[in-house]
């Protein structure tokens, strides 16, 4: 079975075991590693999902950079400053013109507003457009009127990543590389390479076959419902050892 916890810990380890660093978005673009992943999450619902990714990640010292929606599905403030405490960063997923039907006026407002509320909880100097496959809107058009760079904002994936250097995958659709299923998640690449199960790229990395600078797209809530119920059963464990550790030691 594919896109399972067991299956993302082992394309992780295949990652660090290939010799690659990990950088958040944030840090890529200020100073990029030569040989380096970007693990970018696009948390378009079920947030706890994300929480889950960035824990594992946390455990074995990894980081990685979280995008939210500022809607219900997606935005969460305790979930959203869990995952900066842990050293991720934290970005915002704009949409703001298929929230304002298009007035690009009310659109920028929506984004400026969306951006001080997200900063009351974490740094954020980078974002990340959603591109949802059932709006007309394209919301980068945003950017052909104002510019994020007075806002802050260093870097958008979609505007400042040159995907002929840095080789992009997406799990868009549970399989990898898929264009059929993303409408707007797809970038200009000269890259060729192509994945459909993350034991391809497990062995690729294996192989050390895959370029130095790679950015990779999660979509946390696509992967599967034993993962999250893997985690909370790990969760529960690791719960259960520390109570037994604890009566150990005030029994000694
Ligand atoms: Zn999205």
């Amino acid at each position: 079975m594919d896109f399972t916890v067991h299956k993302y810990k082992s394309l992780l380890l295949s990652m660090k075991n290939a010799g690659y660093e990990f950088q958040t978005y944030n840090d890529f673009i200020i100073q990029p590693k030569n040989k380096v992943i970007i693990l970018r999450h696009d948390v378009d619902l079920n947030p706890e999902n994300s929480l889950c990714f960035a824990e594992i990640q946390a455990e074995l010292g990894i980081k990685g950079v979280y995008y939210f929606r500022a809607v219900k599905v997606s935005w969460d403030d305790t979930i959203i400053k869990k995952i900066s405490s842990l050293g991720h960063e934290i970005g915002y997923h704009y949409e703001n013109i298929t929230t304002t039907n298009g007035n690009l006026n009310l659109a920028i407002k929506d984004f400026t507003k969306n951006l001080e509320l997200l900063r009351k909880l974490a740094p954020v100097s980078t974002i990340c457009m959603h591109g949802s496959p059932l709006s007309k809107y394209d919301n980068k058009d945003l950017w052909k009127t104002n510019d994020y760079k007075l806002l802050g904002i260093i870097a958008e994936p979609y505007f400042d990543t040159d995907f002929d250097k840095v080789f992009y995958l997406t799990d868009t659709g549970r399989t990898w590389n898929s264009e059929k299923f993303s409408v707007r998640d797809k970038v200009n690449s000269s890259f060729t390479q192509k994945f459909t199960e993350t034991n391809e790229i497990i062995t690729a990395f294996n192989q050390n076959k895959l370029p130095n600078q790679i950015m990779f797209t999660f979509h946390p809530q696509r992967w599967n419902n034993h993962f999250i119920k893997w985690f909370i059963e790990l969760f529960n464990q690791n719960v259960k050892n520390l109570v037994k550790r604890l009566l150990i030691s005030i029994r000694k």
